[in-house]
Formats: C-alpha cells, structure tokens, sequence
C-alpha cells in the first residue's frame, strides 16, 4: 500500500538511465545477467533540513557488480559494501561541491526480482534492511525490470513511497504542453467562430429593425 506522508525519492534523469541500464530495464530480449537478482546502491541529496518527512534526490547509481544472483536470491558478500562504501565517498570528494557535500548521502539500495516476481519487501529484503539499513532516511528500491514495475519502500517498517524519475515527468511534461497548445488552438478556433456568429446575429438583427422601420 502506498503510504503518501510527503516523504519522496526522485531519481535524476542520469541516475535513473544508469539503474535501467544496468538492470537491463525494458529489454526486448532476455539475458541471462538480468534473469536473475542484480542489486546496487543509489546516492544523492537529502532534505537534511527537517528529518520528515524524507526527501531524497538520487543523482548516481552504482552498481553491485561484486553480487552473485540467483533467480530468487542475491548474494551480497561484506567485501561488495565495503567497495561501494569506498566509491561512495571517492564520489563525494572528488565530485560533489563542497558545500553540498553534508547532505549528499548513500540513499538506499536497489534490488531486482527478476522474472515472473513481484516486487515487495520479502522476508530475506526485510533482514538486509535490519542489519545494513535499518534507518529511517535509508530508501530500499525493488524493480523487476521484465514486468516493469518499480517501488520504493522506506525506513525499517518499509512503508512504499512515490518514486519520481525525471525522465517520465519530463515526457509528461511535453505531454500537457502539447495539450495545453492543443487546448488553446482549440478554443482560438471556437472564439473565432462565435465571433463570426456573433457577427451574423448582429447583421439579421440589423436587417429586421431596418424592415420593421420601413413598414
Ligand atoms: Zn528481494
């Protein structure tokens, strides 16, 4: 169940084009890499001005290459955090503005479930989230990159929250613009025409005052 209390993650354009990549999100074929569970990590920017509700903008995904997946189980040794830690805060050093780097943060993981799964916190999610996210700022993302379906799940209880990406929302976007011009051609068609009416009306008006003034 969707649970709106204004807590939101939102996936730059960039972030979200890396994640579908990697995932494979959407391929036509199938290969054999991503018929079984692929995982990664996303790091961005935190509201860390109030703590609620938590808002979070992703703007890299780094992928779990040093996973072993299975069809229904990732295998995620220590090492695999460890690196990741370690680019996490390569990344935040070398390539985050000083003065944004306090609140750009490891945001939460990603994880597949692949094939005819669904997607949802399982029993083994719930126990990674316990022991390597159990906090209530930490996003955890499960995606099944077949059946298309993404959802994002936050804090410990992992209560679902929106995800935005901002490529659909750009679409979007392009979308109401086009509609909002179809919608104003359309009313500048019809001004036009009752202007025309209006038009006609005034000339019959016209012409039966002047027939009545002759009688
Ligand atoms: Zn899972």
């Amino acid at each position: 169940m969707l649970m709106y209390n204004g807590s939101i993650l939102i996936y730059t354009k960039e972030a979200a084009e890396a994640q579908n990549r990697y995932f494979g999100w959407g391929d036509d074929k199938p290969r054999p890499e991503n018929l079984v569970e692929q995982g990664g990590w996303i790091l961005g920017f935190l509201d860390t001005a109030c703590p609620h509700p938590v808002r979070a903008l992703a703007t890299r995904f780094l992928p779990a290459t040093g996973c072993k997946g299975s069809p229904a189980y990732l295998e995620w040794p220590a090492e695999e955090n460890i690196r990741l830690q370690r680019e996490y805060y390569r990344i935040r050093d070398e390539e985050v503005p000083a003065e944004k780097r306090g609140s750009f943060k490891i945001l939460g993981w990603v994880h597949s479930h692949p094939g005819p799964l669904g997607v949802f916190i399982s029993g083994t999610d719930h126990e990674n989230i316990l022991l390597h996210f159990n906090d209530h700022n930490k996003f955890s993302v499960v995606l099944n990159p077949q059946r298309k379906i993404i959802r994002a799940f936050l804090g410990p209880e992992h209560p679902e929250v929106p995800l935005i990406m901002e490529l659909p929302i750009r679409a979007d976007r392009m979308e109401r613009k086009a509609g909002e011009r179809a919608v104003a051609a359309l009313t500048a068609s019809e001004r036009k025409k009752n202007r025309r009416q209006r038009a006609r009306r005034r000339r019959k008006r016209f012409e039966r005052r002047r027939r009545r003034g002759r009688r």
